[in-house]
């Protein structure tokens, strides 16, 4: 089959062709549908030699649709022909937090070599994908797989950020989103679908703010100098109940510290360089900051009928496998609005 591999440290993706995958034990295969293409990638290819949990050659994609093709022997709960999507971050399934369904913190989950599709395990930039447990596999339930995809991590990573904070976000709250990319866009969508909070996005471009204001947000500013300053003024001095950095580069880490209300919340979910200094005063009183990573099961289940109640509309732009690599590079100079999603 064809695949798009991260193969080398240093070097972009490549196109490759591998033996088909055969299910083992447990096991589910599936024709891959749809697989979005997400920004932390470029931050694993750039990646120093010995920093990752895992090392190359892997095939790339960690949001996947697919249709089931195989079932390995002893797997059940799925039938050859279900459209599904795939939960990702895998965990151990049997500890405190995966039986809560939060595998996304599951502790014993890299000890055991379990690893994300598409972060360590074979990813879904491919024609088929291995997923080891049927648990991991949401059904579509008549969702398209290509608008869908992109709810698995870009919907899922803000669903599980909102989710975890929206009792900070009382009617006349604001919400403030940095970075309206493939994660932004929908976290301004969850975030009106969830809260009563008035949401401010920011972002470089306005074709990006075009994309928030068209996503629900009540104002989108350019994040700049001045941004501190209209934030400051937007909230009457006070700051916003809840900030969401998508970027988290030194520049947007300092103007979310600087954003956020007195007892309010401030999420670190881009994987930038930037950092939050936390200690009194530099913050302030009562601020909480958390670093979200991906979300849980029922998280999934919930960005995706959310999705199906018509709450969520994803801006996504379609590619080849062959053409991966293309949108990759696409993706890297900023010229992705939404998620860009391989068609296999
Ligand atoms: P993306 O490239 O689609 O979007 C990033 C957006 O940020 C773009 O619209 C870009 O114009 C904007 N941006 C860049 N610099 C900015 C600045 N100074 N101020 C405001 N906006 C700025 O990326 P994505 O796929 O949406 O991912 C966003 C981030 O989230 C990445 O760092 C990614 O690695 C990370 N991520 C984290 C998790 C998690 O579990 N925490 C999950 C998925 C992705
Ligand atoms: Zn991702
Ligand atoms: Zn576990």
């Amino acid at each position: 089959m064809k695949a798009v591999q991260f193969r080398a440290h240093g070097r972009g993706p490549e196109l490759v062709t591998l033996p088909d995958p055969v299910p083992g034990p447990g096991q589910v295969l599936l024709k891959v549908t749809a697989a979005g293409i997400c920004h932390s990638d470029l931050s694993l290819m750039a990646a120093e030699p010995g920093t990752l949990s895992f090392a190359p050659p892997v095939t790339l994609g960690h949001e996947a649709a697919g249709v089931v093709e195989e079932l390995g022997p002893g797997a059940a709960g799925v039938a050859v022909g279900d459209a599904v999507a795939v939960y990702g971050p895998w965990g151990c399934g049997v500890c405190r937090a995966c039986a809560a369904g939060r595998e996304n913190y599951c502790p014993h989950a890299a000890a055991l070599g379990i690893r994300p599709p598409g972060l360590g395990s074979p990813g879904a930039l491919a024609e088929y994908l291995i997923v080891d447990r049927p648990r991991h596999l949401a059904p579509l339930d008549g969702l398209d797989p290509v608008q869908a995809v992109p709810l698995t991590d870009a919907g899922l990573t803000p669903y599980h950020a909102v989710a975890e904070s929206r009792h900070r976000l009382p009617p006349g709250s604001t919400a403030v989103v940095i970075g309206v990319g493939g994660l932004g866009h929908l976290a301004v969508q969850i975030l009106r679908a969830l809260t009563p909070a008035r949401v401010i996005a920011l972002d470089v471009t306005e074709e990006r703010l075009s994309l928030a204001r068209s996503s629900g947000a009540h104002e989108a500013l350019l994040s700049d100098d001045a941004a501190p300053a209209a934030l400051s003024g937007l909230t009457g001095g006070m700051g916003a109940a809840a900030v969401y950095d998508f970027v988290a580069s030194p520049a947007t880490t300092a103007l979310a510290a600087g954003a956020v209300a007195a007892d309010g919340h401030l999420a670190v979910l881009g994987i930038g360089r930037g950092s939050v200094p936390v200690a009194f005063g530099s913050l302030r009183p009562g601020v909480t900051v958390t670093v979200p990573y991906w979300g849980t099961r029922q998280d999934l289940l919930d960005v995706l009928a959310l999705a199906r109640a018509g709450r969520l509309s994803t801006r996504t732009e379609t590619f080849s496998l062959d053409q991966a690599p293309e949108a990759y590079r696409r993706l890297s100079e900023g010229g992705i609005v939404g998620r860009a999603v391989v068609v296999p």
